[in-house]
């Protein structure tokens, strides 16, 4: 089933300079890219985003560091996008991720892990209206 996901690389994968590799990445796995942008999130942004983890005992340290510097947003579609891209990302601990994931490759640690991905139909539905509202997303 065709499916769209949000995906973002973060700030530390931006500070890098991975963000060429990360794209190239993702065109190779077959991703068709609907849309992208390079922002700065606020602090509202950032808490808005993850406001499901706004328990969490991370969520203010998360907050940060998705708001030291800029994020690039896309909207990814592929066949079953939503796993596909959670695949290609590795699991939430770089620590833990297999060899070639993104994760693997460019994230520092659990917090610090390169990009996000939507975990759900739901969840990709709220997160790329999130930061495309009223675009129409052709590719
Ligand atoms: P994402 O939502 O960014 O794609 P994920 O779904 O793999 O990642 P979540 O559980 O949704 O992981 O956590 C959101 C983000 O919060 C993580 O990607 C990571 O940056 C940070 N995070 C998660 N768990 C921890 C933790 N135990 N300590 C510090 N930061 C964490
Ligand atoms: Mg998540």
């Amino acid at each position: 089933m065709i499916e769209r996901t949000l995906a973002i690389i973060k700030p530390d994968a931006i500070a890098a300079r991975r963000a060429g590799a990360i794209l190239s990445m993702i065109e190779q796995a077959g991703f068709r890219i609907l849309a992208m942008r390079l922002l700065r999130l606020t602090r509202a942004q950032a808490e808005g985003f993850y406001a499901v983890h706004r328990e969490k005992p991370f969520f203010d340290s998360l907050c940060r560091f998705m708001t030291e510097g800029p994020v690039i947003v896309m909207a990814l579609e592929a066949d079953g996008a939503i796993q596909k891209w959670r695949d290609l990302m590795g699991p939430t601990d770089p620590a833990q991720a297999p060899e070639g994931t993104i994760r693997r490759l460019f994230g520092s640690n659990i917090e610090r892990n390169a990009v996000h991905g939507s975990d759900g139909p739901e969840t990709a539905r709220f997160e790329l209206g999130y930061f495309f509202p009223g675009v129409e997303l052709l590719g």
